[in-house]
């Protein structure tokens, strides 16, 4: 480790718009486990034991879903359900029964998944999930206190290696700024950060030898932290001066659930740019019936901001597993069944999505527009518009999420109404990084110069091909990118919702002509980082 001097630059990526001065908080190794240890004989008295362990950190994951709200509540849903498996509590009893104590038989218990999954990427990152959980059974029964131990008073940075949704549920009024040293821009804590205005600065390798008892500046726009560093050094966001009173192209908000749709409404968002539908049933573990899934659907677009609502089919596999899906396990899922290749063995669900939504839709009204995501060919795209235009009154989209699509758009004319893009898995498909690798953020950088390039021409493709253009992946909820992306042509953006009145505030400070001059300097910059400050720049002289 070496020592920081005053002064020193840490640079990553910057998720948000104000710097925040704050002391350096590093999160704490986790507390050490009693080793394994068999019991004293009472194996009925152990089994309860495990019981009530099991119970009290559900409760726990309980808590953690209440306060995570909007973006997490499903992943503590269907991590509980994990948890409470029966099969799993039948495995450590077995274990209890051949003479291991209640802690020991559920980590053996959960560890023997490893050889069941093996190979499965999307289930391997649930069971580092499940195997934090079964560390906190155990240390449950054993009375270790397992929580980060956040400060709850005073203003403090806190530092780690990267947060899971556990951790960012945990961060108190205290946390004024987060920096980790892995993640990206599509990472957990920058997600939950950017809804929260948590100012952060990810994937910062130099971040490890931050110490406690520093005072560090988090200057997010200047993708940096500044050891020492006063709020006089923050680079200054653009404070953008409305022009007009409406953006120059529309500001869809993003959204996962009712709780998100009602939220969304509280903006000034023109509607929903993606409702992520898969969020819905991530803890399903039986198929939801037509009806129950049009009730849903029916009570959030109601609650939906007004304007058109973007629904997007089920986008399950790879990062989202939805349990009532009996998915194949996959050497490589990211690049495996997943989105609209579902149709393959799940086609009945995708044809009940799409006409329970139209039951929705009649019901309440409501303008709704539906995408399919991960499509690849326009085969793929022609038949999913097929398929909905026959289940409903739709506008029918497709996600461009892989550079495939966005090479044949011109073989879409007169068979979509829109697309969407969906730069987190453009990014990951265009930069072969997988998204879920907390350490190719860098490649992710939605300013890497290929990622503009390619957002240009599937913009100037889809114009020519008569189709509207959206983008509504993490990257425009970045104000700076939106005005290059309304630059290079596109029709829309859709922002998380915390981000909606940022990007709005830039959209309306440009012309659409000074965002095109923006995005011819995007256009011509040969690095991330200098297609960003070149861009600032830009922005800068016209504000
Ligand atoms: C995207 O890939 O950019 C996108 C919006 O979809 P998701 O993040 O849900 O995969
Ligand atoms: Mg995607």
């Amino acid at each position: 480790m070496v020592t920081l001097a005053s002064g020193t630059i840490l640079t990553g990526l910057g998720v948000g718009l104000n710097a925040v001065r704050g002391e350096v908080f590093r999160v704490k190794p986790q507390a050490t486990l009693p080793g394994p240890a068999k019991h004293a004989g009472d194996a009925a008295g152990e089994k309860e034991t495990l019981r009530g362990a099991i119970h009290h950190v559900a409760g726990y994951l309980d808590e953690l879903s209440v306060k995570a709200g909007e973006t997490s509540a499903e992943i503590f849903e269907a991590l509980k359900m994990l948890l409470e498996d029966e099969d799993l509590f039948e495995t450590a009893i077995a274990e209890i029964e051949s003479g291991w104590n209640a802690a020991t038989a559920f980590i053996v218990a959960v560890d023997s998944l490893d050889a069941i999954f093996a190979g499965d990427a999307a289930f391997e990152e649930r069971l580092v999930d499940l195997k934090d959980l079964a560390r906190r059974v155990a240390a449950h029964i054993s009375g270790i206190h397992m929580g980060l131990d956040l400060p709850t008073t005073g203003s403090y940075v806190i530092v780690g290696d990267d947060f899971s949704p556990a951790d960012t549920a945990q961060f108190t009024d205290a946390v004024v700024g987060v920096v980790t040293i892995k993640g990206g821009p599509t990472s957990h804590t920058a997600i939950i950060c950017r809804s929260r205005s948590i100012p952060a600065l990810v994937c910062c390798p130099q971040a490890v030898d931050l110490v406690d008892g520093m005072q560090v500046l988090v200057d997010p726009v200047g993708d940096r932290v500044v050891v020492g560093g006063d709020a006089s050094m923050a680079t200054k966001a653009i404070s953008f001066v409305a022009k007009s009173l409406d953006p120059i192209i529309p500001v869809r908000a993003n959204i996962g659930s009712l709780e998100d749709s009602i939220q969304a409404a509280t903006t000034a968002a023109n509607g929903v740019g993606l409702f992520r539908t898969e969020l819905l049933y991530l803890s399903e573990t039986t198929m939801p019936p037509a009806t129950k899934q049009a009730k849903s659907y029916a009570e959030i677009l109601k609650a939906a901001p007004e304007g058109p609502i973007v629904v997007r089919t089920i986008d399950a596999g790879s990062d989202k597993p939805v349990p009532f899906l009996d998915m194949p396990h996959e050497e490589n899922p990211a690049l495996g069944i997943r989105g609209f290749r579902l149709i393959q063995d799940h086609r009945q669900f995708l044809i009940d999505q799409l006409e329970s939504l139209e039951v929705a839709r009649k019901e309440t009204g409501r303008e709704v527009w539906v995408m399919a995501p991960m499509i690849a060919t326009a085969s793929e795209a022609i038949e999913f518009a097929e398929l909905a235009r026959g289940s409903g009154d739709y506008k029918v989209g497709i996600m461009v999420e892989t550079p495939a699509i966005a090479m044949a758009l011109a073989d879409l004319a007169g068979k979509l109404d829109f697309i969407s893009v969906g730069t987190n898995d453009l990014s990951q498909y265009l930069f072969a990084a997988d998204r879920m690798n907390a350490g190719l953020g860098a490649l992710l950088n939605p300013w890497q110069p290929a990622l503009v390039r390619m957002l240009q021409v599937i913009a100037s493709e889809s114009e020519k091909a008569g189709i509207s253009s959206g983008v509504c992946g993490e990257s425009a909820s970045d104000p700076a990118f939106a005005v290059v992306l309304a630059g290079l042509g596109f029709n829309s953006v859709s922002a998380s919702r915390s981000q909606v009145g940022a990007v709005r505030s830039a959209l309306s400070a440009v012309t659409l002509e000074q965002a095109q001059e923006v995005a011819k300097v995007a256009l011509a910059a040969t690095t991330a980082d200098q297609c960003k400050s070149a861009v600032l720049d830009a922005l800068a002289t016209l504000a």
